[in-house]
């Protein structure tokens, strides 16, 4: 077993990523930016390292600092967190270069299901049901105008290289999708630094549920069942929850293998999430695959028993999984709000600041991770989201009413959040019977 980890990270995965190290009897190294010398993850790790100023790109995306951090305080293995370098093949392949274990998938892994167009393509050929699309890259206007010709519309143009809702476009006919590509490519080039983009169907009214899977280097991999995503705003996740309250046993079972098989095509060990859309005929679709711990993995872990970053960490020590598929049960029901430092009111500006008072909720069933204290800073430089409240019920009927409870009791001083704006999801009629597509809060709430 490793006996040091530097955690690549800051932030609420920063701190969950220590809490796993402290019960497994490692010592962490957390690195830091200038402006987070006072954050939560450093008082926490047992030693931390300055990587550099407040900017990520200077910071923590900075691969030779963090590299350098982990061979000044000779840690064995480097956890990515989400978010930064938790997707960049290059850093994996450094750190393993470099002599450290990268907490995580295999580059190779990482590459595949990095660029959209090559996951999907390498999701078709091992049967998994894909969106109808271009099947590869769009060269040009008139592939993408024949392409769309054949699948119909809506479509929508996505950038390879997307990610965080960012780099889509939909086309509802041929002169948007004129005008669209261009504008398109030149966003994704500005975004990404890739300007290829691909086409797909647009599905109109899914739900976003996706698969958790856990792997290991010996070739075993099961699955953690399913998240239900849908709840999201301009294509980014607000609220998840497992499980999901759309999917029958039999959908269940079919998509949980499907995924499992999706991940074997890859040769995939470390924990990833493979994401699907579903359709209103119960059809479903895979979109792509995380190659990291997600958000919302706290939900699996209520509903599993499940620690999954303990298994990521035991995963790359080499250990076998210690569980089959038949050993992974569900029990009961687990939502998560995602608490962002954001006004509701003001069409969700991010809202930095110095939190004067936090209070976190508790009680039975309610679980919050979160890396702000009273008297912290919230800084502009980063993610708005400073914590996750997770509810754990039996039912989702008494998720709900304990994820309100909790909300209520949550206080968040000297910055709004959108706290305000969670407590109307949880009042919503649609929600509450669990009618959740991936435009409720536009339709349900906004509209
Ligand atoms: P990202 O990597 O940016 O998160 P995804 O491919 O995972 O992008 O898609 C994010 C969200 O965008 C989905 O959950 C869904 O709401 C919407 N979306 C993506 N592809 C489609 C599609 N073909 N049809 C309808 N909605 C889509």
């Amino acid at each position: 077993m490793f006996e040091k980890v530097l955690i690549a990270n800051r932030g609420e995965i920063a701190v969950r990523i220590i809490r796993a190290c402290k019960e497994l009897g490692i010592k962490t190294v957390a690195v830091y930016s200038e402006a987070d010398r006072d954050s939560l993850h450093v008082k926490l790790a047992d030693e931390s390292v300055c990587i550099g100023p407040p900017s990520a790109a200077q910071s923590y995306l900075n691969i030779q600092n963090i590299i350098a951090a982990a061979k000044t305080k000779k840690a064995d293995a480097i956890h990515p967190g989400y978010g930064f370098l938790a997707e960049n093949a290059y850093f994996a392949e450094m750190c393993s270069t470099c002599g450290i274990t990268f907490i995580g998938p295999s580059s190779h892994s990482v590459q595949i299901m990095g660029d959209k167009a090559s996951a999907k393509a390498e999701m078709e050929k091992a049967g998994i049901p894909v969106v109808p699309g271009s099947g590869g890259v769009i060269e040009d206007e008139d592939h993408a105008l024949s392409v769309a010709s054949k699948i119909g519309y809506p479509v929508i143009i996505k950038a390879t290289a997307g990610g965080g809702g960012r780099g889509m476009r939909l086309a509802q006919n041929p002169e948007e999708l004129r005008k669209s590509v261009a504008l398109a490519r030149q966003e994704a080039e500005a975004a990404f630094g890739n300007p290829q983009i691909y086409l797909e169907k647009y599905i109109e009214e899914p739900r976003h549920v996706e698969i958790q899977i856990l792997g290991d280097v010996h070739g075993n991999v099961i699955h953690l069942y399913e998240r239900d995503c849908s709840i999201q705003r301009r294509h980014q996740k607000i609220l998840e929850e497992a499980p999901s309250p759309a999917i029958s046993p039999e959908l269940r079972e079919r998509m949980g293998s499907d995924a499992v098989k999706a991940a074997r095509q890859v040769g995939y060990y470390s924990a990833g999430t493979v994401e699907f859309l579903l359709d209103r005929n119960g059809n479903y679709y895979f979109i792509e695959m995380n190659t990291r711990i997600q958000v919302e993995h706290g939900v699996t872990e209520m509903v599993t028993g499940i620690d999954l970053i303990k298994q990521q960490i035991l995963i790359a020590a080499g250990e076998k999984l210690k569980f089959k598929q038949e050993d992974i049960k569900l029990c009961g029901h687990a939502i998560e709000c995602r608490i962002n430092a954001e006004d509701p009111l003001r069409n969700f500006v991010p809202t930095p600041g110095k939190v004067e008072f936090y209070h976190a909720p508790g009680g039975f069933g309610i679980r919050v991770d979160s890396a702000i204290y009273t008297g912290c800073e919230v800084s502009p430089y980063y993610d708005s989201m400073i914590a996750k409240v997770i509810a754990w019920a039996p039912t989702r009927q008494e998720a709900i009413s304990r994820m309100k409870r909790a909300l209520m009791e949550m206080q968040v001083d000297g910055i709004p959040t959108n706290i305000p704006f969670h407590l109307k999801i949880m009042d919503n009629a649609f929600f509450q019977r669990g009618e959740i597509y991936t435009n409720f809060i536009q339709r349900r709430l906004l509209g």
